[in-house]
């Protein structure tokens, strides 16, 4: 199969070109036609000089992923989902907003970590995504956007990407790095470093990769302010403590694009969301690090056995946090008439490995052995 040049950044398109025997601005120009116009015929790449079409055909392509279907939302949420072979699909979500729109894109199939309250984790993992993978949903989605849009030559539909779709994406690093290469170069998308957010449920080692490598906003899906409670709710909490966490978002702190650190607080009713949850969550967090607090009400779904937080418990527990000095807001629920909103993200991964009943075995049976208690109610 023909290499696809969405798996380049552009140092490594340059490479690809000077292995063909071309100068480095014959690569920009490339770059720039793929993503920048959204074209991915090269005989249309006008100003492209002819012999490098020539040595093209035949040995590399602009390769989208196939669309297996796209679903509107009333409040104008798209979400698209895509074939990703052997059965198994992911999803990206564009969220229009008053200007212009966000757009949720995922790093896997399935994902490891296994947090008990994401559809995605429930699935288990099938395996990760490349970058060619990752960046064609943003190609996508810009150039699909512009269209039904409608918008002018040069004008952009999204302006905002977080990976927050399927998938950890620091535990695919390798594929990751190049993408968000991608998303930030003047000559691809021209995003803004503050404007893309890297989600991540703590994989310590590769927060501080990050860090040196490419220092993006970064969001910690903390969920809990207590390891015991954390190591319950995601998993990955018993090899990455809170504390080790912590000082791994003070670390990121240092170079970030923001001055702060947001933290993502999933609310499960009688789980996670008493008032005493939140002030020691306040004394977790306050004097220690910059941070905001993002409470995402739980988007609910039968296998998790969980619900979502009543609105006065997730205004009790903000106001707590308020009270304190620090700043917290309420995610909007967006999308969820087509199943587009947080952690709902299940895209019929198809379950080779009987994934899902060995999962839900382990989880009795840490549930057996850690049960969650909150106020005398086993959750
Ligand atoms: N793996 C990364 C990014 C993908 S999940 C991470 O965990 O951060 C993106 C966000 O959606 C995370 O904050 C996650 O905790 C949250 N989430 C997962 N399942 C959810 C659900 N069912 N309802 C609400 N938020 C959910
Ligand atoms: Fe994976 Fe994030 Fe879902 Fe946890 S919340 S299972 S880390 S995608």
């Amino acid at each position: 199969m023909a290499g696809n040049l969405l798996d380049y950044d552009l140092e490594g398109l340059a490479a690809f070109c000077d292995s063909l025997g071309e100068k480095r601005f014959r690569a920009v120009q490339l770059y720039r036609w793929m993503h920048q116009k959204g074209q991915a015929d090269f005989e249309l790449m006008s100003d492209l000089a002819k012999s490098l079409r020539g040595k093209l055909a035949g040995v590399a392509e602009v390769r989208s992923l196939p669309l297996i279907s796209e679903h509107v939302s009333a409040d104008g949420t798209t979400k698209w989902l895509f074939d990703v072979g052997a059965g198994n699909a992911v999803e990206t979500v564009f969220i229009p907003e008053t200007d212009r729109g966000t757009l949720c894109v995922s790093s896997q199939a399935g994902c490891a970590v296994g947090c008990r309250f994401c559809s995605t984790g429930h699935q288990g993992f099938s395996r990760n995504l490349s970058t060619g993978e990752i960046v064609a949903q943003l190609w996508f989605a810009e150039h699909r956007m512009r269209q039904t849009l409608n918008l002018k030559e040069g004008e952009r539909a999204i302006d905002n990407v977080v990976m927050m779709g399927m998938g950890e994406p620091l535990q695919n690093y390798a594929a990751l790095l190049p993408a968000l290469r991608t998303m930030l170069d003047d000559h691809a998308y021209g995003l803004s470093r503050r404007r893309v957010t890297v989600s991540t449920s703590g994989v310590v080692p590769m927060i501080d990769r990050l860090r040196e490598d490419c220092p993006v906003a970064l969001a910690v899906s903390l969920h809990a302010p207590n390891d015991a409670l954390r190591d319950n709710l995601v998993p990955l909490n018993r090899k990455y403590p809170i504390a080790e966490l912590l000082d791994a978002c003070s670390r990121y702190l240092q170079s970030a694009p923001r001055d702060f650190i947001t933290f993502e607080y999933c609310m499960l009713d009688g789980v996670n969301d008493t008032p005493e949850l939140a002030h020691e969550l306040v004394r977790l967090v306050k004097h220690r690090i910059s941070c905001k607090i993002n409470l995402i009400p739980f988007n609910p779904f039968p296998a998790s056995g969980l619900l979502r937080s009543s609105r006065e418990r997730v205004q009790a527990f903000a106001q707590v946090l308020q009270a304190a000095g620090i700043v917290t807001t309420v995610r909007k629920t967006r999308g969820d008439d087509i199943d587009a909103a947080c952690g709902q993200l299940a895209g019929e991964v198809q379950d080779r490995t009987n994934a899902r009943v060995r999962l839900a075995q382990q989880r009795e049976m840490q549930r057996a052995v850690i049960p969650i208690v909150v106020n005398g109610i086993r959750a």
